[in-house]
């Protein structure tokens, strides 16, 4: 169902535009669904791009999905991709930046920027969802460990799994010399410490 949503025509590089692939979202989605954090769950897809991974939680049963994105095209997307699914799903789609956002949820799921282009943009997107929900599932590159480690101790949070999966990053700008690369990644669970 997830590889047949509509993806970005040209991801941004300053907003670091880049969609989850299809089976990793799937996969990444079903271990969530596991471990207990998407049935009957609210669910917060921050930075929603095309909308996949709030998408894929309704699918999996979750209570009410917000989706949340800065972007124009992003917010068309989700929408577009929302209605090819025949469901009476609840959710509600939110245009501002994710520092504006102030919903609480159960589960925040989220694939930031990885501070590439602007380095540990990724901190921001982590320290919000960390004000939002006492779960947290988010990508990083594999290289963040130290720093999501240290991050999640000083906000008062424990690291329980880290899921990894590779990325094929298309060629999506100019400045990009090779066709395709891979990239290492990690998918973090991040729980509250009570
Ligand atoms: N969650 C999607 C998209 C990931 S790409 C997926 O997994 O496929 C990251 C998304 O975050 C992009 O859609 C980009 O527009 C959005 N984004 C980047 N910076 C943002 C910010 N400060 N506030 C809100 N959205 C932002």
């Amino acid at each position: 169902m997830l590889s047949g949503m509509k993806s970005f025509s040209k991801a941004k590089t300053n907003l670091e535009q880049y969609s989850t692939p299809a089976d990793i979202a799937a996969d990444a989605l079903w271990n969530m669904f596991l471990n207990k954090d998407i049935e009957d769950k609210k669910v917060i897809d921050l930075g929603c791009g095309t909308g996949i991974l709030g998408i894929g939680a309704l699918l999996l049963g979750a209570k009410k999905a917000y989706f949340v994105d800065v972007d124009d095209e992003a917010i068309i997307l989700t929408k577009k991709n929302l209605a090819m699914f025949d469901k009476r799903f609840s959710y509600d789609i939110i245009q501002c930046d994710v520092q504006e956002f102030n919903k609480r949820a159960d589960v925040v799921i989220q694939n930031p920027p990885f501070g590439v282009q602007k380095k540990h943009s990724d901190i921001g997107f982590l320290i919000k969802a960390m004000q939002l929900a006492p779960i947290i599932y988010s990508f990083h590159k594999i290289e963040s460990k130290a720093f999501i480690e240290r991050l999640s101790q000083e906000q008062g949070f424990r690291v329980s799994t880290i899921y990894e999966y590779v990325f094929e990053l298309p060629k999506t700008a100019d400045f990009h010399i090779k066709r395709r690369h891979k990239v290492k990644v990690g998918l973090w669970k991040l729980e509250k410490q009570l």
